[in-house]
């Protein structure tokens, strides 16, 4: 440990390393009472300041920040609290008969003290839903969260320090660099969110102190629409699922992949979606997200321009504002395939719109790509719907829906390879910051003791008829 001393958050890790064991042994009822503090502040100390920091830094209407910030947060803790009794229980199982005299059982041990890393888009949802996990299974935690939402960030500085005492949960605030110097330090958990590049930076770093990671990652996510799809019902969902936040969500729907003979149909059905739920200007509409920083904005305005440069069609949107980091609900088609927004995660509010002559074309032209966090499938055909679940692999698919699957507790949120290692949410969750130990307990003489040394003849063929029969 003396290589770390000149690392400005040694003291801060030493202080909760020598904490670990003692908040590692709460009941369940204290870890509840851990998780009902925080769901106070949010849910009321911080809820109208939670509100204000997420206009201050995304302009986040306020329906969306209730709904995919407090309502996700406040919704892990419940769940957490409805079932931690039964996930800190020792879990039984059986014993062979070769081990007659024994029991055996595991139990969700803490690792020990973690390191959340996370990003801007929902800049509490993404810190405290892990958050919740990690106390929930009863770890000290440090804290990073992003440098691009700035009043998201100090707000839930003050947060931490008001709930947790500092050699249980700390959040540092700062860029980069803070993340740089405490991936030195050797966790027993890193749990990060953020892109595919940076992940692969927090391994690597991880790799040094072998530190088990959960990497939360993203790319793009395609859409399947088929020609049995309900054409009307998939646009909405889509354009929902699309522009929430201004398109900056790690499951939206990247592109989509549509077969050619109901495009024109699609697009229409888009446009007069788009009109309804943010008005013939969407600048003006009090349900339409901003785009986080000057950079992302070039970034988006690259993609739009690049695409223009291709003569690619612009089917609606495409106006932005730099004062106001605005971008428009944009629909692209008859892109390019080295157009950038069918390269990148797009990560904004521009749809590409790509065609497909046969179903097989589609899952190729997906298996082309890395693995994406979301695949979705529109589709009122179960052959095409199963074919595509087959044939693909994603971290996870809504059938005639989009991003929802991210709110069901019940099933693991996370991705596959370049979209992610690890999974989270609800057990899930639970689980990445827990090691299953493994316990035998010796009640009796164990019949494995006749096979101890001296080894015999007997004992040989002893150990042939253990192979043969137990
Ligand atoms: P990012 O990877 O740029 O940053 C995430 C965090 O890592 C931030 O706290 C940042 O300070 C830190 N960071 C950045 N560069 C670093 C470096 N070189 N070394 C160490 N730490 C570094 O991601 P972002 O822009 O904040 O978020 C967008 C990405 O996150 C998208 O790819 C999106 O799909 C993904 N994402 C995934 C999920 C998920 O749950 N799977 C959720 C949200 C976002």
């Amino acid at each position: 440990m003396t290589d770390f001393k000149d690392n400005p958050y040694f003291q801060l890790f030493s202080k909760q390393k020598m904490h670990q064991y003692e908040i590692a042994q709460r009941t369940y009822s204290q870890r509840v009472k851990r998780l009902n503090a925080l769901q106070r502040a949010i849910e009321m100390t911080y809820r109208a300041q939670i509100q204000d920091a997420l206009y201050k830094d995304l302009g986040k209407p306020k329906v969306e920040s209730e709904l995919s910030e407090i309502y996700q947060i406040v919704g892990d803790i419940k769940f957490a609290k409805a079932y931690l009794h039964k996930w800190m229980r020792k879990q039984k199982v059986k014993t062979p008969l070769s081990m007659l005299g024994a029991s055996s059982y595991y139990i969700y041990e803490p690792k020990g003290v973690c390191l959340i890393i996370s990003p801007w888009n929902f800049p509490f949802n993404l810190t405290f839903g892990p958050l919740v996990s990690a106390i929930a299974s009863g770890n000290t935690v440090i804290i990073k969260p992003s440098e691009m939402t700035p009043h998201s960030s100090a707000l839930m500085s003050k947060i931490v320090a008001d709930v947790f005492t500092e050699d249980e949960v700390a959040l540092v605030e700062g860029e980069v660099e803070v993340s740089t110097q405490l991936l030195k330090l050797p966790f027993n958990h890193i749990f990060f969110t953020g892109s595919p590049n940076v992940g692969k930076i927090v391994m690597s770093a991880a790799a040094k102190h072998l530190t088990s990671v959960t990497l939360e990652l993203g790319g793009k996510s395609p859409t399947i629409i088929d020609k049995t799809a309900n054409i009307e019902k998939a646009a909405k969902k889509i354009i929902w699922g699309k522009y929430l936040n201004a398109g900056q969500i790690c499951v939206a729907p990247d592109y989509v992949l549509i077969d050619e003979s109901i495009k024109t149909e699609f697009i229409e059905a888009c446009k007069k979606l788009m009109k309804y739920f943010y008005s013939e200007n969407p600048k003006s509409s009090k349900s339409y997200a901003r785009i986080v920083t000057n950079k992302h904005f070039e970034r988006l305005s690259n993609h739009i321009k690049n695409a223009e440069s291709l003569n690619a069609t612009i089917e609606v949107g495409g106006q932005r504002d730099s004062d106001s980091k605005y971008i428009a609900p944009t629909i692209v088609s008859n892109l390019k395939d080295e157009a950038s927004l069918l390269q990148d995660e797009i990560f904004g509010p521009i749809l590409p719109i790509v065609t497909y002559n046969t179903l097989d074309d589609a899952i190729e032209y997906i298996n082309a790509k890395e693995r994406p966090l979301a695949l979705y499938v529109y589709s009122k055909s179960k052959a095409n719907t199963k074919k595509v679940i087959q044939n693909t692999r994603a971290g996870g698919t809504c059938i005639n829906n989009n991003v929802i699957h991210y709110a069901n507790h019940n099933l693991p949120f996370g991705g596959t390879n370049n979209s992610g290692i690890g999974k989270s949410h609800g057990l899930f969750g639970f689980q990445a910051f827990s090691n299953k130990r493994a316990v035998v307990k010796q009640h009796t003489f164990g019949v494995t003791e006749f096979l101890f040394p001296p080894y015999t003849e007997l004992k040989e063929k002893l150990a042939r008829l253990t192979i043969k029969w137990f």
